[in-house]
């Protein structure tokens, strides 16, 4: 009897779930194992930085399918493991001294929190896993001072959410604008705005230099020498690409797990899809990485139908989607952020905007805020490659249509 053909991820979060339920639904039946190095099965993060802290009571969000993985007999999930190498010419995945043979491989670890180069004293947290967002909630129940080192999508989360159940909040942002590498600076202006309108203090261009307190955190000192006082601290200063484990092991590697258009890596056998990936994306004829659940989801199975079917693989072609939720607030933005956004509905500091991105005369880009029903219709517009002038014309039909809708109310 022949061996069983081996379907291999490593990172059992959204990326590899999602590779793994698209390998086990093949009709070739590959035998799949799933190896993670954090101890749960695959939750969702997005709710980590927002409806888990701002609850007791939230319990860690399943992700859809995770529970029928563990369960299904094709099917081995080896938790609390991390795979510490990958020796390509002999198909084999390293767990320390236990080795995984593969066929196919896909890497699927994500990314892990930037930190600060400085020592921290208990009390200063980063969020990216379960056990990181039960340790913050804890701490929030206490109440009192939180800073929030960084003013980018997840640190604007936190320091919403914290705010909600009463805590003074402060962010420290080293930028003179918020998120300007993000959205551009009129945008990220736009939306830093919003903290100030619910009472939480944004203080620009301030750099951390050191932690005050020794048994706890008592306050973060800034460049200019001053201190804010703190009880809790969050650091939310970005991620980087968890590829550490895979230095010298011969699959190249630059800012992520470089692959093709078909989420292939140097390495034959290797797919790499979700946070850690940097795909040749034919729709903007560029590389990119991109640390959002849309592509991290899309991505885990596009990369198994590749490496399951390889006669048959498709370049994905992906137009970037992420949300983020401040307040009372979604925030949505789908393509690309480049050259300077144009307002096409409402305006920079209304409650509900919409504003777009140009490449030339091509619509690249579009940012919403308050605007759910609109972000997927310019989705749809960047896919097809249409004009700015088509961007526009659809923010004018969107418009009539909400005065339309009141006018009937
Ligand atoms: C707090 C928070 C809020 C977010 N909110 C939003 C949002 O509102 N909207 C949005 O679009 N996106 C959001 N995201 C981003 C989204 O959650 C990520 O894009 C998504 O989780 C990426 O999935 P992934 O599977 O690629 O990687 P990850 O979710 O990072 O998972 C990688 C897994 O691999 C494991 N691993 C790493 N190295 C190894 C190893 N050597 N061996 C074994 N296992 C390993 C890790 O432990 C981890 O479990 C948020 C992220 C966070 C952290």
């Amino acid at each position: 009897m022949s061996a069983p053909f081996e379907f291999v991820v490593v990172g059992a979060s959204l990326a590899g779930l999602n590779a793994a339920r698209a390998a086990l639904q093949h009709p070739s039946a590959p035998r799949v194992t799933v190896i993670g190095a954090e101890e749960h099965l695959p939750y969702d993060r997005p709710p980590l930085s927002k409806a888990v802290l701002k609850s007791d009571e939230h319990e860690r969000p399943a992700l859809f399918g995770s529970a029928e993985l563990a369960e299904h007999e094709g099917c081995t999930v080896i938790l609390g493991a991390t795979a510490t190498g990958v020796d390509t010419a002999g198909h084999v995945v390293r767990l320390g001294e236990r080795e995984v043979r593969y066929d196919v491989l896909v890497i699927a670890t994500g990314a892990t929190p930037r930190t600060l180069p400085l020592e921290t004293p208990p009390g200063v947290h980063t969020l990216r896993t379960w056990d990181d967002a039960v340790a913050i909630r804890s701490q929030m129940r206490a109440g009192g001072r939180m800073v929030v080192i960084g003013a980018g999508f997840i640190g604007s989360e936190v320091a919403a959410s914290a705010k909600e159940r009463g805590m003074d909040v402060v962010i420290v942002e080293a930028l003179e604008v918020p998120l300007a590498r993000a959205v551009g600076e009129t945008a990220g202006a736009a939306l830093g705005s919003i903290h100030g309108r619910h009472g939480v203090d944004l203080r620009l261009g301030s750099g951390v230099i050191g932690f005050e307190g020794e048994d706890r955190v008592t306050g973060v000192t800034l460049s200019d020498g001053s201190t804010v006082p703190a009880d809790l601290v969050v650091v939310g200063i970005g991620a980087l690409p968890q590829t550490s484990w895979l230095d010298g092991g011969g699959i190249e590697i630059d800012n992520g797990i470089v692959c093709d258009s078909h989420l292939r890596t140097s390495a034959p056998d290797v797919f790499a899809a979700g946070d850690v990936a940097r795909w040749d994306n034919p729709l903007f004829a560029r590389h990119m990485r991109i640390e959002h659940w849309t592509s991290a989801q899309e991505q885990g199975s596009h990369a198994a139908q590749n490496a399951l079917d390889p006669g048959a693989a498709t370049a994905y072609s992906h137009v970037p989607y992420f949300w983020s939720d401040w307040y009372d607030s979604r925030i949505q933005f789908v393509g690309v952020p480049s050259g300077t956004p144009e307002i096409v509905d409402g305006s920079w500091d209304a409650e509900a905007f919409t504003a777009i991105y140009r490449e030339g005369d091509r619509v690249v880009g579009a940012l919403t805020l308050n605007r759910r029903a609109d972000i997927m219709k310019y989705r749809v517009l960047i896919a097809a490659s249409k004009t700015v002038e088509d961007a526009r014309a659809l923010a004018r039909d969107r418009a009539e249509a909400r005065a339309l809708k009141a006018a009937r109310a």
